[in-house]
């Protein structure tokens, strides 16, 4: 097993591996770079089928956190943390608790919050055993409204980007995914003038999003094809590939979904097809902003006023892009580096 000789080994500060034999604890966790302060990031619980697996997702996932803390302009560093078991037969409360004594030893430099595979009321038996946790049941608060709203301030600055106006008054918007983001997002997009298209594999969702937002309703793989103006994919990852990007309309992709290039040269690809992309870990962010701002003194209009500033971050992002001719996922990566400090 190596952890420096892995490709995702990207000069992490610090790993360290847990274990708890009486809970049957095997965790990691990777904190990426301080540099802005103290690591936060999810915990995820995963059926790895090796530790050579959980390593390098560890290692991936806690190196993203950096860019996406720098980029929310949050004073938080990244990190994340893996379980590697199966969430819906191995997790315990006793094996969460561990997990809350493993994130205690690193004092502070590590917060924890949910993840896939983890949940509210996971953190509450690991805020037994420490206080660097965030998303607790009872203290935390649902991020989704949060994220949809960072996401539809995006979509806005990307429309003024590359369509030229500011209004989205018969706009039309395709969305990927009526989840607890994507309905959200559609809402505010229909109150806002825009007309929707939708596609979700639950008939519940699409049915309600006609009734109640007058969306058009298409089958799972026409949604790429719409004759809209923007594509927000708000349901899985790199649904943004070889076989998506040609039939492509929209001149906007701009949604929550985590992951959304299925490799990184589809960044450029939708770039070469004067297709703005929204970098998802910008437009996303909404979420983690939402979770800084959590604790006694949480002010609702100050989390979404933070949360409304992805709209600069982005212009900054697209100005850049503009100005080095390199594709907007560069661009934020680029920014992201310059805010964290990354050592040449
Ligand atoms: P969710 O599970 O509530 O919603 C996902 C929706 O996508 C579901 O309605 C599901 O039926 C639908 N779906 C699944 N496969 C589909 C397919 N092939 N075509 C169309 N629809 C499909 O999840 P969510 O919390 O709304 O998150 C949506 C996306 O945004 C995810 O990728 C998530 O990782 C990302 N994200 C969410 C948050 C947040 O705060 N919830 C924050 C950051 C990123």
């Amino acid at each position: 097993m190596t952890v420096f000789s892995t490709p995702h080994f990207d000069d992490h500060e610090q790993v360290m591996f847990a274990s708890d034999a009486e809970s049957g604890l095997k965790a990691i966790i990777a904190i990426h770079n301080t540099n802005r302060g103290p690591a936060l990031g999810g915990c995820r619980m995963w059926s790895y089928a090796s530790e050579e697996e959980a390593i390098a997702d560890v290692l991936r996932l806690s190196r993203g956190m950096t860019y996406k803390n720098a980029l929310a302009n949050l004073p938080w560093g990244g990190g994340k943390s893996v379980i590697i078991g199966d969430s819906k037969t191995d997790k315990t409360p006793a094996l969460m608790q561990a997990m809350g004594v493993a994130v205690e030893r690193l004092g502070g430099r590590y917060t924890v919050a949910e993840d896939v595979g983890t949940n509210p009321d996971d953190m509450v038996e690991v805020n037994k055993h420490t206080d660097h946790v965030r998303g607790v049941k009872g203290k935390g608060f649902d991020p989704s409204p949060a994220t949809a709203f960072g996401c539809f301030v995006g979509i806005k600055a990307s429309v003024t980007e590359r369509l030229g106006r500011s209004d989205l008054k018969g706009l039309r918007v395709a969305v990927q995914g009526l989840g607890h983001v994507g309905y959200d997002l559609a809402q505010q997009l229909r109150d806002a003038g825009a007309e929707l298209v939708v596609s979700d594999i639950n008939e519940g969702a699409v049915a309600k999003a006609a009734a109640e937002l007058g969306a058009k309703a298409v089958g799972l793989d026409e949604i790429y094809g719409q004759d809209v103006d923007v594509f927000a994919p708000c349901a899985l990852g790199a649904t943004i590939n070889d076989e998506t990007i040609p039939q492509l309309k929209a001149r906007v992709v701009a949604g929550s979904a985590n992951n959304q290039l299925a490799e990184d040269r589809h960044g450029q690809a939708l770039a070469d097809r004067g297709i703005l992309y929204a970098p998802d870990y910008v437009i996303n962010a909404g979420g983690v902003i939402h979770i800084y701002h959590e604790g006694p003194d949480y002010d609702k209009q100050a989390a979404f006023a933070h949360v409304g500033r992805i709209a600069e971050t982005l212009e900054e992002i697209y100005a850049r892009s503009r100005s080095a001719g390199i594709p907007t996922h560069e661009a934020a990566d680029r920014i992201a580096e310059e805010r964290f400090g990354k050592a040449a």
